[in-house]
């Protein structure tokens, strides 16, 4: 029986159940294909509070301006349907300014600044290409340097007449070497005027990079925070507020409901109370506990993985050697296979390897995840190989078959 076919009084435990959706142990961490981050306790109990009340979305904003400003630094900010929107209303409203008729008529950027410089090792895909977060506005980007090799002076160069903002990406997605120092990027842009705009959608840091010059940054309240889907843009008055007012404009497909902005405060108030190195070593021991139950699996060998942009935090990354029998990618696809499914990080499945996240992980699923690691890894043993692009093109024919491609369909 599935779970669809349940009576009604039945109802009750795991709503993905109730909804005909499979309960997958999410071991990716943050990452937006499982809907980002679990929420905090406190920021569910704020989005369902909410949700029963009337209130002024714009009171409501001026009052996340508020919270945002106390911790962030910066002079305003406000709460925006996710990062993505956040990075389309900054760099709109860096063309606009607060004009009502020209807020108006984006993506027409006629008469209007409508370049955006970015380094070419910034554009990144993080679901979707970051440059189409630009082009959605009319803007155009306008690349500087190569992947791995920018100057100070091609950036110079790129900026002209025309610039209306200059966008920095901070991502493990970005390319490692040869970037501008932000420092430097600052500087390069604010001796012409243009505004930094920084996308810092899963960076733990809220201050640092205002602090640093950003005029705007970017945060996910569904990633490192604990919110629900939303994202925090924090900056300079006047171009947050030249942000704010696209919600009139080409924000308005982009509508943060009050559930996001409760949800997005809750969670942001009580990261600012916690102790990051307590946080960090509390899933440290956990990640070693994890580690030990893995002790002893031939072929595997499962270390601490820090955080590849320096975020306070650790991941496990399990790689697969030769004497596995198998290769990383077997296991990755065991894994989402397996009952229950597991899903992990696999950016670099190329390499061999994937990594757990365990900050979305739930009470009680340690000693499960163990168990179904090594369930996995025998059943990748004992299973026909993939490769990484056969396992690749099987979830994009799952996508191209969509509503096709369920859970029900597969089993
Ligand atoms: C996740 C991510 C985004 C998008 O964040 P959302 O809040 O889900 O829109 C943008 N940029 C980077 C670098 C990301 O990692």
């Amino acid at each position: 029986m599935t779970a669809m076919a349940r009576a009604p009084e039945q109802q009750g435990g795991d709503i993905r159940e109730r909804l005909g959706v499979e309960p997958v142990i999410n071991l990716t961490g943050t990452l937006t294909t499982l809907g980002g981050i679990n929420a905090r306790p406190e920021a569910i109990v704020a989005a369902a509070e909410i949700l029963g009340f009337g209130v002024d979305m714009v009171e409501l904003q001026a009052a996340a301006s508020r919270a945002i400003a106390a911790a962030t630094g910066a002079e305003a900010g406000f709460v925006s349907a996710c990062s993505a929107a956040g990075i389309c209303m900054a760099i709109a409203g860096a063309m606009t300014g607060d004009q009502p008729a020209v807020i108006g008529r984006l993506p027409d950027t006629q008469g209007l600044k409508n370049e955006v410089v970015i380094q070419t090792g910034h554009l990144v895909d993080y679901g979707h290409p970051v440059e189409q977060d630009i082009r959605l506005t009319g803007a155009r980007a306008v690349t500087v340097g190569a992947v791995n090799q920018v100057s100070a002076g091609q950036l110079a160069a790129a900026i002209g007449p025309d610039t209306a903002a200059a966008l920095y990406v901070v991502s493990h997605h970005c390319a490692p070497d040869g970037q501008l120092p932000f420092a430097d990027f600052v500087r390069i842009c604010h001796a012409r005027d243009v505004p930094v705009i920084v996308d810092l959608a899963a960076e733990y840091d809220i201050h640092g990079y205002l602090a640093a010059g950003a005029d705007i940054t970017i945060h996910s309240a569904h990633k490192f925070l604990g919110g629900a889907t939303a994202g925090i843009v924090a900056g300079r008055k006047a171009l947050v507020r030249a942000a704010f007012l696209q919600s009139q404009g080409i924000a308005r497909p982009m509508k943060v409901g009050k559930e996001g902005i409760a949800a997005a405060l809750a969670a942001l108030s009580l990261y600012m109370a916690e102790d990051r190195k307590t946080v960090q070593a509390g899933l440290r021991a956990t990640l070693l506990r994890l580690r030990d139950q893995l002790a002893g699996m031939r072929g595997i060998v499962a270390e601490i993985d820090p955080d590849p942009t320096g975020n306070p935090f650790d991941r496990l990354r399990l790689s697969v050697g030769p004497e596995a029998g198998f290769q990383a990618v077997d296991m990755v696809r065991a894994l989402e296979n397996g009952t229950p499914p597991v899903r992990v990080r696999t950016h670099q499945i190329e390499h061999g390897s994937f990594v757990i996240d365990i900050r979305s992980m739930r009470d009680g699923e340690l000693p499960i995840v163990g168990d179904c690691l090594r369930a996995a890894a025998a059943r990748a043993a004992n299973g026909p190989r993939t490769t990484v692009q056969e396992w690749k093109a099987e979830r994009g024919s799952a996508l191209a078959r969509w509503p096709d491609s369920g859970m029900e369909e597969q089993r």
